[in-house]
């Protein structure tokens, strides 16, 4: 049985939320479909020891503050995913959950979502899927032949997984740096840390506040069409949260450059070196998940969809919401998602008056 709504939300984390706070302001029949079984999106699945890089208040979505964790500047996820599936319930968004989006098709005047559990016909369709359940893993020689455990950030829980043993964190990210400050706090494992450049870290005093703001004075430079101050990762690579400006204060983060390949045993080094280690952990990144538009064939390049603000160039009927700066200045943060939403919802609405 397909069931018809004027808009389809495919993903339930703070970005398909906040589509649906907007969405409900504006009346909007909606219906948002999350592959989880469980509110909280990503942050459910992240490691044990994560904190956010903003204070609780400048980590919020439209229309509701986050309460202030106790005893914490910086909240962990388990707060966040608390805040998240408060905020659900608060504005009764019609989350969907445990409903997988397989693909969606042009069907007539509007849009076909299909899942693993039926199908929706919409007028409109905003993908907020994320970007954590499409890892990305670099082409490095020898990945193949290595016979120790290898990992992804999203599969890193906590160090005492690797007590004792030979660990090496790739990358020089806020992932990298938190994973590897992570293992050298705790002195458990034998940790090497290898980034492909030198660590560029942002000034102590720079967190998530700095970067929203440096976000939101970019966009209002592109909107008066003075020019582009660039974008956040002009300032640095790694915000210095305390975890990790304690571990590189007491000497415990020191990057290596990046080995040249993988053996059957551990790491081999530019100059022919090698060393032997346990486990890689990959903190590479992400892509965006957006598999189930395969069949729309939009126009893109490096995994992204052609966009004008938030809808898709192809496809009209299309928005993308969250998956980073493309889709919006500091779309892929809490604060930063609420105002992209609010575009998209408003375009939406222009879009199906009649
Ligand atoms: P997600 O939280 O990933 O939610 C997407 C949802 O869509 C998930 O529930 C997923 O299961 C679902 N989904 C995916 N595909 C499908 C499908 N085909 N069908 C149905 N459902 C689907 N931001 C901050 O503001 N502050 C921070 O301190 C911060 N720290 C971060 C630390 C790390 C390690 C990472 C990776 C990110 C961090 N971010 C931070 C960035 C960002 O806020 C998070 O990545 C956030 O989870 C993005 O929210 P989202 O709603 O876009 O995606």
């Amino acid at each position: 049985m397909t069931q018809r709504t004027d808009v389809v939300v495919i993903g339930g984390g703070q970005a398909g939320l906040a589509a649906g706070y907007h969405l409900r302001r504006l009346g909007i029949e909606h219906v948002i479909l999350d592959a989880q079984a469980a509110p909280g999106g990503a942050w459910q699945h992240t490691w044990d020891s994560l904190h956010l890089f903003s204070p609780a208040q400048y980590s919020s979505l439209p229309g509701r503050l986050m309460p202030v964790q106790e005893g914490a500047l910086y909240p962990d996820a388990a707060h966040v995913v608390d805040y998240l599936a408060d905020y659900e319930k608060r504005y009764a968004l019609p989350v969907q959950r445990g409903t997988w989006v397989e693909s969606v098709h042009r069907d007539g005047p509007g849009l076909r979502v299909e899942t693993d559990s039926g199908s929706w016909t919409a007028r409109a369709v905003i993908s907020a899927t994320g970007t954590w359940t499409r890892p990305f893993l670099p082409a490095v020689p020898g990945r193949r032949e290595y016979q120790g455990r290898q990992l992804h950030t999203v599969q890193y829980r906590s160090p005492s997984d690797f007590t004792g043993q030979r660990v090496v964190v790739v990358g020089g990210g806020n992932s990298g740096a938190q994973i590897a400050a992570d293992l050298a706090g705790t002195g458990t494992a034998e940790l090497t840390w290898v980034t492909q450049r030198r660590p560029r870290y942002l000034a102590d005093d720079i967190d998530g506040r700095a970067l929203f703001d440096h976000a939101t004075a970019r966009r209002r430079a592109l909107e008066e069409g003075r020019i582009d101050t660039g974008g956040v990762a002009s300032l640095g690579d790694i915000v210095a949260v305390p975890p990790v400006r304690a571990a590189r204060d007491a000497g415990l983060l020191t990057a290596k450059p990046m080995f040249t390949r993988l053996t059957a045993t551990g790491v081999e080094w530019a100059d022919g070196t090698q060393t032997q280690t346990d486990a890689v952990i990959w903190c590479t990144g992400f892509r965006p998940a957006l598999a189930h538009f395969a069949a729309l064939r939009l126009r893109g390049t490096r995994g992204h969809i052609a966009t004008v603000g938030t809808r898709a160039v192809d496809e009209p009927r299309l928005h993308l919401l969250g998956y980073g700066d493309w889709t919006g200045p500091a779309s892929a943060t809490l604060i930063g998602v609420g105002r992209p939403a609010r575009d998209a919802t408003r375009e939406i609405a222009e879009f199906l008056r009649p």
